[in-house]
């Protein structure tokens, strides 16, 4: 067997669903999709600012000859049924994908150097500033569909992609192919509730749930109640998409250990920071921090408008990041009564950030045109 399909094997076995090999090709075609998104401001903080790099394996890496792109497919069932929870997407609900990603990428490198002697090399999981769904449809093996997603079988759209930038010519590996591609039926962009998939392939991040509610700062006030019960990111446009139907849940036992369907949002919001270590640590979301979960908790408790959930936003109108302050007032005025509407009256008392002052007021106007309607 020669060594490209030894590896190919040898990474199989290690349970990858998607092997593959390509030439590291600067991905100049990318080069003007690139530089119109930038125009448009649509870069994401998650986001290599630097073109060139995102398109020049070489920079990376100088020498490289060989990238294996490689897929993990994480497929987890869906068990959120209870609203009053927060449902956490399907990529965040096992361990961290970094993680589990890197450790088996090593493998491949001592496998690949027990057999081949030194070579450089590079593993890029996710934080690569390549564009690693191009790469990985570069591999023939799957396509990208118009959510912007990257898609193979039998994972579809539900798999995590890495790359390992290498000195060595391996050749190419392309297995035959797949057959299938995008429908171009337009789902995805009707069902996105913010209107974050702006055209087809167009994705604005600053619109997109699934980066906001990862990003630190303010929630954008049009974005909250669209949030509606989504915790950590957002699958609405995979869920719809006629080529994830019949997916089945994956096997990888690392994606199903954390278990994370649905976070109890009361927990979130009382969480200790030695709770937040201790439950969160190691699950693909843990980075974002307490505080983005709490922020997020609080918008969701906004949008159930359930009255039991004003003491719980109530700290937080007096926390010390004004940004917190934010949203537990929107959140109260989204519950409105006469209980919010006194806890925001003693607040603006103490207030001096103006953006909170700004918020409390529109908070007060919504519960006061609520009572106005009622009487
Ligand atoms: S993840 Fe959600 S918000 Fe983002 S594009 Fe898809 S449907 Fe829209
Ligand atoms: S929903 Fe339709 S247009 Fe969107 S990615 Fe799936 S097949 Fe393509």
């Amino acid at each position: 067997m020669k060594l490209k399909e030894k590896l190919v094997e040898f990474c199989k076995n290690l349970g990858f669903d998607l092997v593959g090999i390509i030439e590291p090709e600067p991905l100049k075609e990318r080069l003007e999709v690139l530089l119109d998104r930038h125009k448009k401001g649509y870069n994401s903080n998650f986001e290599n600012k630097d073109i060139n790099l995102r398109i020049s394996p070489h920079l990376l890496l100088p020498g490289t000859k060989s990238i294996l792109v490689l897929g993990l497919g994480y497929c987890s069932e869906v068990h959120f049924k209870d609203p009053l929870k927060g449902q956490v997407a399907r990529y965040a609900r096992g361990k961290d994908y970094h993680v589990v990603m890197r450790k088996k990428m090593t493998r491949v490198v001592e496998f690949l150097k027990a057999l081949q002697g030194d070579f450089q090399y590079k593993i890029l999981v996710d934080s690569s500033p390549l564009i690693e769904r191009l790469l990985a449809e570069k591999t023939g093996l799957g396509w990208i569909g118009q959510n912007t997603c990257f898609y193979t079988k039998p994972t579809g759209s539900w798999i995590f992609i890495g790359e390992i930038l290498l000195t060595i010519d391996l050749g190419i590996h392309k297995a035959d192919g797949i057959r299938g591609g995008c429908q171009n039926c337009r789902i995805c962009i009707k069902a996105c509730p913010t209107g974050a998939l702006e055209g087809e392939y167009i994705l604005n991040p600053h619109k997109c749930l699934a980066y906001v509610s990862q990003a630190r700062g303010v929630i954008p006030k049009e974005l909250r109640e669209l949030m509606r019960h989504n915790l950590v990111g957002c699958d609405i446009c995979q869920e719809v998409c006629p080529n994830n139907r019949g997916v089945l849940p994956g096997g990888n036992e690392d994606f199903k250990s954390m278990d994370f369907h649905n976070i109890d949002i009361k927990d979130i919001l009382g969480i200790s920071n030695t709770d937040y270590k201790r439950l969160y640590t190691g699950s693909a979301f843990g980075w974002c921090g307490k505080k983005v979960l709490q922020r997020n908790a609080i918008v969701l408790l906004g949008n159930q408008k359930q009255p039991e959930a004003i003491s719980l936003i109530k700290p937080f109108l007096n926390h010390h990041d004004y940004k917190m302050r934010i949203h537990a007032a929107w959140a109260l005025g989204q519950i409105g009564g006469s209980e919010s509407k006194l806890l925001l009256e003693k607040r603006m008392v103490e207030e001096t950030n103006l953006e909170v002052v700004n918020e409390i007021k529109e908070a007060l106007d919504k519960i006061q045109q609520k009572a106005s309607h009622y009487t």
